[in-house]
């Protein structure tokens, strides 16, 4: 069996909603903790057939969003899923009241139980056409995004086409590129600025009428933050600007001096070596066997997975027209399938499809064991560990895709995860003003935008780019729009990551036993217990950003610039 034989069905709200009725009424009615258990065993498995069902046409509408069908079925679930999330309402709050709570807890993981009374503290009946208006406004970015076709070189580009002429070893063809983009952006700026607008009013309204402050509250509640807060995360961006902002400034004068240019402006910072940045050799279908043999060598454990995603087409790689950007990777719990999702592009970017994403996928298959839909995966920063993880842990592999380049990808990989932490808490920043600020006009906006990156990205020079000078840059950054306070999970993640990569330079023998525990622990904890489970340190905790750094600034220094032309 493979993906494309995977069912499809609409389910009929009208008949699920009393069969769901009838099982909470069994549940509510139970007269001892067994049945009780039973019960609520039998609720989850309706649910995950849902969730299931939902996922289906939400991948599907994503790999071709010209197909009417599922476009219909996508209009659907923005539509109707609010419906279906008030049957889990009714479900969370049954079994926070229930006379039985403690054996539940005895027997079904914790972060459930504070997973449910966020959802709770998250939702009212009467919020639900303003959830729906939400999920309107984040398609209607994502298709515009997806809709760009961008003259240039003669052609017509997507986004995702455009990507490789960022790296071009033509310095003019990089501006050009670059200028293409943010033209697009610019000429769709009053639309985007529209979106943004009506989503941060929107989200600020849903948050007064649930009675929070404003949207930063609901915010950490939606993001179900377990167990830190938003002083906690102040102080993690603060640790950030004094640690690493010092070490990514410094990379960036190295970059330009292994360039040989004076100065870099915004459209040479992804250009990072002189030779062009390193591509992976070989076809699409060359990438993916040496990702199916590196699986087969790295542990018995991702030798089966591998396959497992190979022989059932779980993976839909290659960037098409109609295919929606970026990559993801979901779970079809119908079928305990991962599934895998990206835009190769010819760049090192299609490796970390098989790296990062595969992480995710990985996690969640050695998690098949747990049948709750909300803890098959943990909260999102703790997910970010597996993949970002996985993308170091198969460093001893990357000479398969990399060849003679192999010490320009480790370098290139390394310093742009020095590089990209500043960036994700800037992302984190901002949103923390435009919440906290909701009258700000889209011009104040993007003003507070820049004045954040200067603190956070001091390098960037947008040169005579309008747009940029203003502030745009985050135009192009969908989770701002569909994914309100997610950014600052990336940077949380990578600093688990990076203290995995410490371990492997270390020669730490339990590095692959600790992060296959990690996994199959799927979100049974919270962030900070699964830290702890893995023997990784809290991001929090004074001292782990610097001890951090130092291991990697001594990885980078020991790669001499001759290495990287
Ligand atoms: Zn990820």
């Amino acid at each position: 069996m493979t993906f494309q034989d995977y069912t499809y069905t609409r389910p009929d709200f009208d008949t699920l909603k009393p069969k769901f009725e009838a099982m909470l009424n069994d549940f509510t009615q139970a007269k001892d903790a067994a049945t009780q258990i039973e019960a609520f065993k039998a609720i989850n498995a309706t649910r995950t057939h849902i969730q299931s069902m939902q996922t289906l046409s939400s991948i599907r509408h994503s790999i071709d969003t010209t197909d009417a069908f599922y476009e219909g079925e996508n209009n659907y679930w923005d539509e109707q899923g609010p419906l279906y999330e008030e049957l889990n309402v009714r479900l969370y709050h049954a079994v926070l009241n229930s006379p039985f709570i403690n054996e539940l807890k005895a027997v079904f993981p914790k972060p459930f139980f504070q997973l449910a009374e966020n959802a709770l503290k998250g939702f009212k009946p009467e919020i639900i056409p303003l959830l729906q208006e939400e999920n309107k406004l984040s398609s209607q970015y994502a298709k515009l995004i997806a809709s760009a076709q961008i003259p240039f070189d003669g052609k017509t580009l997507t986004l995702a086409q455009l990507g490789p002429h960022f790296i071009s070893e033509d310095r003019s063809v990089r501006e050009a590129a670059q200028k293409a983009k943010s033209d697009w952006m610019s000429a769709n700026e009053s639309a985007i600025d529209d979106i943004y607008d009506q989503l941060v009013h929107l989200r600020d309204k849903i948050a007064k009428t649930l009675g929070f402050k404003n949207f930063v509250e609901l915010g950490y509640v939606r993001m179900n933050r377990l167990d830190y807060n938003a002083d906690m995360v102040a102080n993690f961006r603060k640790q950030v600007r004094d640690g690493i902002v010092p070490v990514a400034q410094k990379l960036i004068k190295r970059q330009a001096k292994r360039l040989g240019l004076d100065h870099l402006y915004y459209y040479d910072l992804p250009y990072e070596f002189k030779s062009g940045n390193p591509k992976p050799v070989g076809t699409p279908d060359d990438i993916i066997a040496a990702g199916r043999e590196m699986y087969h060598e790295l542990s018995p454990e991702t030798g089966e997975f591998i396959d497992f995603m190979t022989d059932r087409n779980l993976l839909d790689l290659v960037a098409k027209k109609g295919k929606q950007s970026g990559g993801y990777c979901t779970y079809i719990s119908d079928y305990a399938s991962p599934f895998i999702f990206s835009n190769f592009n010819g760049t090192q970017g299609d490796v970390e499809v098989l790296t990062h994403e595969a992480g995710h996928a990985f996690q969640v298959f050695q998690s098949r064991w747990i049948d709750i839909p909300e803890v098959q995966w943990p909260t999102l920063e703790s997910c970010e560990i597996h993949s970002m993880s996985m993308e170091f842990l198969t460093w001893p592999w990357m000479d398969r895709f990399f060849k003679e380049q192999t010490p320009k990808f480790k370098f290139s990989h390394l310093a742009s995860s020095m590089t990209f932490i500043p960036y994700g808490v800037l992302i984190d920043h901002f949103q923390h003003e435009v919440y906290a600020n909701p009258e700000m006009t889209p011009t104040q906006r993007k003003a507070k935008f820049r004045e954040l990156e200067q603190v956070y990205l001091p390098h960037k020079d947008y040169k005579d780019n309008d747009f940029l000078n203003r502030g745009g840059f985050w135009f192009q950054q969908g989770h701002v729009f569909h994914a309100p306070f997610y950014y600052i999970d990336y940077t949380l993640a990578q600093l688990c990551a990076l203290q995995f990569f410490k371990r492997t330079q270390d020669n730490d023998p339990n590095v692959w036993s600790d992060y296959l525990a990690l996994c199959k622990l799927g979100g049974t904890k919270s962030f900070l217990g699964l830290v702890e489970a893995a023997n990784l340190k809290s991001p929090f905790s004074d001292g782990t950003v610097a001890s951090i750094t130092s291991t990697i600034e001594s990885v980078l220094d020991a790669i001499p610039d001759s290495e990287l032309n």
